[in-house]
């Protein structure tokens, strides 16, 4: 017998005959003995029409009334979920958020979980009941509703399975695992057997959303042995593992990209010790995360320049600040363009293997491919490039890394 918590992703259960279907996997694990918790996303396309109603309103945005409004789409999916287990027979119950509760920090709309308090689901498991519990929400200090950020029911799952001290969590979601690379843009992806936690740390951070990036630390962080399947097929899925059950390392395990970036450059810079902190200070001071830096330009010259990228959405922002701050900086012009995208490539193979990077380069120079800022680390190595080149890109160094299906 084995706890599971099942995780079903919002085009798992798009409508209510998709909730039945995924409905009859916990059935038939129940039935075989085993322990099931279910946590559900809302139904595809819900959240977005939320968040959409929330801008349209217009005023002020506030985070308390967000996240009212977002987190209403799991209320529905946790009901239905529980109705369909009921009319196969068994006995059911959805809980929201609040009604563990799952503790939360009062941060809205990305808040973080401090404390879920599982006592009810243990014995509600222990009765041999199957507790449906609403992903993507939980509950601040001062009794409001709070979301975890968008994708965030990956991250409610595997938390909840840490604390039920669960032997797997199983994601079910629209492909059929984690693979070589977004199946929707390269056919001839492969599904990865086992990944690494670290390195598919790297790839959600650096844009495969098939698993949230705080659920993975999560994972890794309390030990949660988590796989990712399809909804839709009876096939085997994807396993995170450590590093050491992984018996022989490709080099490069995945290709990634994100077009949620933004570039801003910022020229004649005057050159003198602490203009980097005048520059990045007030960036930080608005909340805005830079990722890649590059600094070029000064050939005992007394100007530089500075390029940057920031998410899309912090571009306007960042710009502003930058410009609030040109008296302290000094710098001549700023200019911010969204049309670039980040293109990636991770593997723990690359740490031992002298001319990955080479490769890289030398398959996008072929295509004409221009790289505007490059930035490596121990398991990855990510180049900015034009938005309009990066499934080009993607798929040529897939092909070059050898990990095109034969
Ligand atoms: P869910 O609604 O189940 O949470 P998501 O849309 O969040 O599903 O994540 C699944 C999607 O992630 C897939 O449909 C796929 O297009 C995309 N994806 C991006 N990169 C990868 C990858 N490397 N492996 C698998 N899927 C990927
Ligand atoms: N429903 C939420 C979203 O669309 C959470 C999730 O699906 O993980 O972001
Ligand atoms: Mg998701």
């Amino acid at each position: 017998m084995a706890r599971i918590v099942f995780k079903f992703g919002g085009t798992s259960v798009s409508d209510v005959a998709h909730v039945r279907r995924v409905a009859t996997r916990v059935v038939k694990a129940f039935r075989a003995g085993d322990e099931a918790a279910v946590v559900v996303s809302a139904m595809a396309g819900t959240t977005d029409q939320l968040d959409h109603w929330t801008r349209e309103i217009g005023g002020m945005m506030d985070a308390r009334e967000y996240d009212t409004v977002v987190a209403a789409g799991e209320q529905i999916t946790a009901g239905l979920m529980a109705l369909a287990l009921q009319s196969e027979g068994l006995m059911a119950r959805s809980w929201l958020g609040w009604q563990l509760p799952i503790e939360t920090d009062d941060a809205h709309a990305r808040a973080r979980i401090r404390h879920i308090h599982a006592a009810e689901i243990e014995d509600r498991l222990a009765r041999r009941e199957i507790p449906v519990l609403a992903g993507f929400q939980g509950i601040a200090s001062t009794g409001r509703i709070t979301t975890l950020g968008r994708g965030g029911s990956d991250t409610s799952a595997v938390a909840i399975a840490a604390a039920l001290n669960a032997d797997r969590c199983d994601i079910y979601t629209d492909v059929e695992g984690v693979f070589t690379a977004d199946p929707r843009i390269v056919p001839s992806a492969r599904r990865i057997e086992r990944i690494a936690y670290e390195e598919m740390v790297e790839l959600a951070s650096l844009g495969a959303r098939v698993l949230e990036t705080r659920a993975v630390e999560m994972a890794m962080r309390n030990g949660v042995s988590v796989q990712v399947r399809s909804s839709f097929h009876d096939t085997p899925g994807t396993l995170l593992v450590d590093e050491d059950e992984i018996m022989e390392q490709d080099v490069v395990t995945g290709v990634t990209y994100s077009r949620d970036e933004a570039k801003l450059t910022l020229t004649g810079v005057h050159d003198k010790p602490g203009v980097s902190a005048s520059i990045f200070g007030p960036l930080a001071a608005e909340g805005v995360n830079v990722d890649m830096i590059v600094q070029s330009g000064s050939h005992g010259g007394e100007r530089i320049n500075y390029t940057f990228t920031v998410v899309e959405r912090d571009m306007e922002r960042a710009v502003r600040a930058i410009e609030d701050a040109r008296n302290e900086i000094g710098f001549d012009s700023i200019v911010a363009d969204a049309n670039v995208a980040k293109v990636s490539i991770v593997g723990l193979g690359m740490r031992t293997r002298p001319g990955v990077a080479q490769t890289m380069f030398a398959t996008l120079a072929e295509r004409g491919i221009n790289l505007q800022v490059i930035s490596t680390s121990e398991l990855k190595i990510s180049v900015l490039i034009d938005e309009t080149a990066t499934e080009e890109a993607v798929r040529a160094l897939h092909a070059a890394y050898g990990l095109d299906s034969a």
